[in-house]
């Protein structure tokens, strides 16, 4: 019981019992062993089997926020988020809403993404593609909440990244202090970087993959770190050449590439970021871009969704 009276929601971080410190696997991959590179992975899909990777990280600080109120959130059609959060939701007997882009998609079957959400309880509302865009104007918002009956629900922007977010995954750098030169992730919002950046010790460097087309990211990060902590943290870049023409966009060179990283270390690949990743770093790699002697850590932020 809370001093108040009500009973307290459970600490998710016990309730859901999670792998922490995630593993950090050394793997074997002569693209990176010729060039004197050391290539760890930091097996963040590994914390929990459905709060996956960096939505764990993100999502719980705001979980415990949110003290029992329903959850709204919003997403694409094939948000990682969105099915994170609805995980959550069920596991800790919170309700959710995803607000889903695209409106016509209400009159669709659902993908396999939007299907798990709902699978999970999570109430989806479809809005129109202008209105996602102003999903920030306070109006806009309001004017969301009252249409999708969830007023007074604790909202977590699109992407799960807010300052509170940005906390949670400062513990992933903190985590791989002094065990890494460089720590490799795959961004969209960047969210992840700008906390794993502000974790790690002052001689290591955080490096970013950005999934999206755009170059603004940076821009980005620098607000998030800013509301986060009150300034910036850490040393970060981002390389914006791997977004193969931007979210959800492959080719079949990157297909092929994934396939055969799973085949080579039984790892399953997540698509929209994880792939990207790790192509990004081959090619780093074979340019040069990390001396001899460098230990490259690659965070595993997900995995595919199970079929
Ligand atoms: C959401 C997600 C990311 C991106 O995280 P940001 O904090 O938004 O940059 C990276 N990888 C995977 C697998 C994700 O699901």
């Amino acid at each position: 019981m809370s001093d108040n009276g009500r009973v307290s929601s459970p600490d998710p971080t016990t309730a859901l019992h999670p792998r922490l410190p995630s593993p950090l696997q050394e793997i074997e991959d002569d693209r990176f062993a010729r060039h004197g590179v050391r290539l760890l992975l930091k097996r963040d899909d590994l914390i929990h089997p459905r709060l996956i990777g960096n939505k764990w990280r993100k999502l719980v600080p705001n979980l415990s926020a949110a003290a029992g109120r329903s959850l709204l959130t919003f997403g694409g059609a094939y948000s990682n988020h969105l099915r994170a959060t609805a995980a959550a939701g069920r596991l800790l007997g919170l309700s959710t809403v995803g607000v889903v882009r695209g409106q016509e998609l209400a009159d669709r079957p659902l993908n396999p993404s939007l299907a798990r959400c709902a699978a999970d309880g999570m109430r989806l509302h479809f809005v129109d593609r202008s209105t996602y865009r102003h999903k920030t104007d306070p109006a806009t918002l309001a004017t969301v909440l009252r249409a999708a009956d969830a007023e007074g629900a604790y909202v977590v922007p699109e992407g799960g990244s807010n300052a509170l977010a940005v906390r949670g995954c400062r513990e992933l750098g903190a985590e791989l202090r002094d065990r890494a030169d460089v720590v490799a992730v795959a961004c969209g919002t960047g969210g992840t970087l700008a906390g794993l950046a502000a974790g790690l010790a002052p001689d290591q460097r955080a490096l970013g993959i950005p999934v999206l087309k755009g170059g603004f990211l940076g821009e980005e990060i620098r607000r998030l770190q800013e509301s986060a902590f009150g300034g910036r943290r850490g040393h970060w870049d981002l390389d914006d050449r791997f977004h193969f023409g931007g979210y959800a966009r492959t080719t079949p060179d990157l297909d092929a590439f994934a396939d055969d990283f799973e085949d080579r270390h039984g790892l399953p690949v997540e698509r929209l970021y994880v792939a990207k990743l790790l192509y990004g770093l081959v090619c780093l790699t074979e340019e040069g871009a990390f001396p001899r002697g460098t230990t490259l850590t690659a965070v595993i932020t997900g995995s595919p969704l199970p079929a």
